[in-house]
């Protein structure tokens, strides 16, 4: 029953005790005669008077005891539930204010104090969900967990990509029409089935090739009762790509070292078998011994370059002028007549800024492309070096007219091994590192291997170098 409603009851019940009480006493007693019909008219109208004055003076002392009693007891009550039906509703803010009564003030703070725990335990669960919702999202791992009935219960972003999955989309609607891949859907089912982990691999192809590692799991409540499974993704594409190209690399270096090796060695069978005898083709053995051991030592000082590189170690840096270090260089390749290209040397300025770097790292790399550029350019061809001091670095760049590399090629001679045209490479004696080298080196003092190439018209390789 509503408050007010058992207020108006409680005001009902006071009036007509007081008012019965009246009627009795008016009724019974009237300067010491009991009335009754026989009493005089005027004297009745003057009861009836006191009577209804009577009734009206006790409504109004019942309205103010009623209001008072109200305010003291029932108003704290009312204060209270509404307060408690906030605290449902998940408004944990407001406070009881102090209640002028002991025991309803005792309860009141108690509230207070169970509404401000309450709101602490929230606000800490708050910042908990907030903080798992933050690890789980910005995990480079996807997550996804189902429920028992195989509806999606939550997706990661990581997820999102590595699917192509919507989890707004996705959420609360059957696996089978939010994932679409056939194999992962098989290890779900095989999961939920057999209530025991999972691990497998899958290669995807949305929306490239993708190597994804799966993780699956069955999901238990704290009854040992089965709630759905949960499915970890972790995308391997790149460790297996490297694990390919160290394989690679691995078959490529015994095949590279192998053929001078037999080379090497099926000449000196030949010599031993008695070659050695005939002078001439003794001297033609032992050159040709010569020039595949120079070839396996390029090969092993590349590949110990390489592995220095690999290794990352901090080598010494020192200012330095480049056009003092390319000019030692250029002794090396001194055109001769009609035998070499011509070769050509530009700076923008005669006076260029050091170049902050290690010497001999700046040493191969001018070596190696000026070697490839020599290599692969005719006699009547040229080459040009070119040095421009621009946007506070010192910019390299390596042209020739030579024989040019086919456009499908450009992106692969960086690679290590990779040659264009594997015969002329070795018989020009290169081991297919000089650019992996180069670009190696160069990187690593932040810049790029720019290289733009024509097939039959020449090629052109571009870097810069930081100065102090
Ligand atoms: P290599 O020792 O075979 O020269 P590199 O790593 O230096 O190995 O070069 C890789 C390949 O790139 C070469 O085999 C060659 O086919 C191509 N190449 C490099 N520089 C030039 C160039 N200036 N002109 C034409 N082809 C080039």
């Amino acid at each position: 029953m509503q408050v007010k409603t058992r207020l108006f009851l409680f005001y009902l019940v006071i009036v007509a005790i007081i008012a019965s009480g009246l009627i009795f006493y008016l009724t019974r007693y009237t300067e010491g005669i009991i009335l009754n019909g026989g009493q005089p008219e005027a004297l009745i109208n003057q009861m009836r008077l006191v009577l209804i004055c009577g009734i009206i003076l006790t409504a109004l002392v019942a309205v103010v005891i009623g209001n008072i009693l109200v305010n003291r007891f029932v108003k704290p009550f009312s204060q209270l539930q509404l307060f408690a039906r906030g605290i449902a509703k998940g408004d944990l803010s407001s406070r009881v204010s102090f209640i002028d009564y002991m025991e309803l003030n005792h309860l009141g703070k108690t509230i207070n104090s169970m509404a401000s725990q309450l709101a602490e335990s929230f606000a800490l669960i708050r910042e908990e969900k907030q903080k798992l919702e933050l690890i789980i999202s910005n995990l480079v791992d996807g997550i996804l967990v189902i429920d028992e009935e195989q509806r999606v219960v939550l997706a990661n972003p990581a997820i999102e990509n590595m699917l192509g999955l919507n989890f707004k989309k996705a959420e609360g609607r059957p696996i089978l029409e939010a994932v679409l891949n056939h194999h992962l859907l098989e290890l779900i089912q095989e999961v939920s089935e057999s209530k025991n982990p999972l691990e497998s691999e899958l290669t995807i192809y949305h929306p490239g090739l993708r190597q994804l590692e799966i993780f699956l799991a069955p999901l238990e409540d704290e009854n040992q009762t089965s709630c759905g499974s949960i499915i970890v993704i972790h995308d391997v594409t790149q460790v297996r790509h490297l694990e390919r190209v160290r394989q690679d690399f691995v078959a490529n270096v015994s095949h590279e070292l192998r053929t001078p090796i037999t080379a090497i060695k099926a000449m000196a069978e030949t010599l031993i078998r008695g070659a050695w005898q005939e002078k001439e083709m003794l001297l033609r053995y032992l050159r040709a011994i010569d020039q595949e051991s120079d070839r396996l030592a390029n090969m092993v000082d590349d590949l110990l370059t390489l592995a220095k590189l690999d290794s990352k170690i901090e080598v010494t840096k020192e200012s330095f002028s480049l056009i003092t270090l390319i000019e030692e260089v250029a002794e090396r390749f001194l055109p001769v007549q009609d035998l070499t290209p011509k070769f050509e040397i530009y700076y923008s300025e005669t006076e260029l800024p050091a170049v902050y770097a290690n010497r001999n790292q700046i040493k191969q790399v001018l070596i190696n492309l000026l070697d490839n550029a020599f290599k692969y350019t005719p006699a009547s061809g040229t080459v040009k070096l070119t040095v421009e001091f621009r946007e506070k670095r010192i910019q390299v760049a390596i042209c020739d007219t030579g024989i040019g590399i086919p456009e499908e090629d450009l992106g692969r001679i960086f690679e290590r091994f990779y040659r264009v045209d594997k015969g002329r490479s070795r018989v020009m004696g290169g081991t297919g590192l000089g650019l992996s080298i180069v670009k190696h080196i160069v990187e690593s003092y932040g810049s790029q291997l720019e290289v733009t190439s024509e097939l039959h018209l020449g090629s052109c390789f571009a870097f810069n170098l930081p100065i102090k």
